[in-house]
């Protein structure tokens, strides 16, 4: 008898046999399938689950439970294969995950700061169930990534980045604790959200906000002395006059500021060595006025300063800046405090071709989330006055960049130096040549834009007093002439991540050997070699942790 519907019985019989489900394909490939370099045989249970599983999210969440519950192998996984792995713990994934964070099952790993704790903090610090703390990343969780104020979700930025401490900077993982500040939410849809693990109520601001943060800093400096505090993803109406009043108190860094500033600074030596001009012929135009790009700009002039023996306030004046107003310049009235030293002597100009035409830039830079902004005709005047200018769109996600490797590539000629915040594709010329955009934030995370975790190391073996910004400079310096050669001629301006191994302690070495010559660091008893001594001190999961699941 046909059943009803049947036509052809060799397609019938074909749907009603089993067919075994096809795992092993990540449905959603929000990061591409990575070409891992090297895969250590006694991973490959946990790899080839996680890369069996259907979602960034489910990999997010059993990478979390293994390092509750077997933190030994989370380790070993994520030191041996940091590349394939990272995107799962980190961005993008983590601002998932920070969204979702009030609905996920997860056992938070941090320490929340409420209004409540006032009075108190030092109190629950020392409640803590690890002591002897080294490293402390916090945030309030105001600007999440590019994602915004997400609350107390923010937890999950904390929990996020202080993992590639341990697997960029070798801190012990004991010896490190996630900080949030929960101060409410001005996120309509979290305060709505009967599962939001946060405070409901909108942000707290002014004084109080001021008195809580201040309390926390003075706090950890009488609980641990020695401590780092890193600041990550404030908002920037907080984030640098916070920064600004720890700095005297503990030794402590806003990343979003300081860390973004020391990889674009390797970005442009590195830029250097390949157009063999001097950072003192530079002139250097931003797109993006706020803590990144006025960051960046700081370090620069620092840069200027320093090498080249131009006084700082001149220094300065080899960065301009057009935000969403126009150029920053003198004759703008109302402008936020961190944009004044760089409000120029120069004519008004409504956009940015305009101060691309007036100022004629060597460097562009673009820190804006405004995508597509680095026109055809913008990229085109750049070639123009340059033979070889530096474009770095820096924007995150991908999505928001100023322009891809592509149009900088098209549009100049060829002759553009580039590096950008979130990946492209390598690019194929009409003469058959590949050419590889060098990202300041690599593909499936460099350890460049990391570049916290080796400075959070050394200031962490030498007992740092503080990071200056001059920390930063000696980092990029570095950093910048560890790119070699051959790299630099196939468009690629940092060192590969697959040489991170070896790369990591020779710069943690080189920036504590900077920290003992200036006096900001304590000799350790008996050190005379300090590669040697760092390379001893780097965290490493006990041998043999072999799987258990
Ligand atoms: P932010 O403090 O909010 O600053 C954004 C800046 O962009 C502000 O100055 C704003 O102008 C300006 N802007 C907004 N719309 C504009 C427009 N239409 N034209 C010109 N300027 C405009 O943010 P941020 O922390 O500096 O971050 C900015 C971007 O950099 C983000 O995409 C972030 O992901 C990226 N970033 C990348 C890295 C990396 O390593 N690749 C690191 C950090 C940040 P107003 O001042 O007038 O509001
Ligand atoms: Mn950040």
């Amino acid at each position: 008898k046909r059943p009803g519907g049947v036509s052809k019985w060799e397609d019938h019989v074909k749907a009603q046999m089993y067919q075994p489900k096809v795992y092993g394909r990540a449905l959603s490939v929000k990061v591409a399938p990575t070409p891992v370099p090297e895969v250590h045989h006694e991973d490959m249970q946990e790899l080839i689950m996680i890369r069996h599983m259907y979602t960034d999210i489910q990999r997010y969440l059993f990478l979390r439970y293994l390092q509750d519950s077997q933190p030994d192998t989370f380790w070993k996984l994520m030191i041996n294969n940091a590349q394939e792995l990272l995107p799962y713990v980190y961005t993008p994934t983590v601002g998932e995950a920070c969204e979702k964070y009030s609905n996920l099952p997860i056992k938070t790993r941090g320490l929340y700061i409420r209004e409540e704790d006032s009075g108190k903090i030092l109190e629950k610090l020392k409640a803590w169930r690890h002591q002897d703390i080294q490293v402390i990343v916090v945030t309030d969780g105001e600007r999440i990534l590019g994602l915004g104020d997400l609350g107390a979700g923010g937890m999950g930025i904390s929990e996020g980045k202080i993992i590639l401490y341990t697997v960029f900077g070798g801190v012990d993982p004991k010896r490190c604790l996630p900080v949030c500040i929960d101060v409410g939410t001005n996120k309509e849809s979290l305060l709505q959200d009967a599962e939001y693990i946060g405070v409901k109520h909108k942000r707290l601001r002014g004084e109080k906000y001021d008195a809580l943060v201040d309390e926390l800093v003075h706090a950890v400096k009488e609980w641990q002395p020695h401590l780092l505090l890193q600041f990550e993803d404030f908002g920037n109406t907080n984030a640098f006059h916070v920064l600004e009043r720890a700095q005297d108190v503990v030794c402590c860094f806003n990343d979003d500021i300081q860390g973004t500033a020391c990889i674009t600074l390797t970005g442009l030596l590195s830029a250097l060595r390949v157009t063999g001009k001097k950072l003192d012929e530079q002139r250097i135009l931003f797109l993006g006025a706020g803590e990144a790009g006025t960051g960046i700009g700081k370090l620069i002039a620092l840069a200027i300063n320093q090498t080249c023996g131009v006084p700082m306030e001149e220094a300065m004046k080899f960065c301009f800046y057009v935000d969403s107003k126009g150029l920053v310049c003198k004759s703008r009235t109302g402008l936020q405090h961190h944009k004044l030293p760089f409000a120029h002597d120069v004519p008004f100009q409504p956009d940015l071709l305009s101060a691309v035409k007036e100022l004629r830039p060597t460097v562009l830079i673009g820190v804006s989330t405004i995508t597509g902004a680095f026109s055809k005709e913008v990229l085109e005047a750049m070639r123009e006055y340059n033979e070889r200018p530096v474009v770095f769109p820096l924007s995150n996600p991908t999505s928001k960049a100023e322009c891809t490797f592509e149009e900088a590539y098209q549009h100049t000629g060829g002759a553009v130096v580039f590096a950008s915040g979130s990946p492209f594709p390598p690019f194929v010329t009409n003469d058959e040549r590949t050419l590889f955009p060098a990202q300041a934030n690599n593909a499936y995370i460099s350890f460049l834009k990391h570049i916290f975790g080796p400075i959070g190391m050394a200031a962490v073996l030498t007992k740092c007093k503080t990071i200056t910004e001059e920390v930063f400079l000696i980092t990029a310096e570095l950093l910048a002439a560890k790119t070699p050669e051959a790299r630099l001629e196939s468009g690629m301006l940092f060192p590969a991540f697959s040489d991170m191994k070896e790369v990591a302690p020779q710069l943690i070495a080189g920036i504590c050997e900077y920290m003992m010559k200036v006096g900001l660091g304590t000799q350790p008893d008996g050190v005379t070699d300090w590669l040697e001594y760092v390379k001893e001190q780097m965290f490493k999961p006990p041998e043999g942790t072999s799987s258990r699941l």
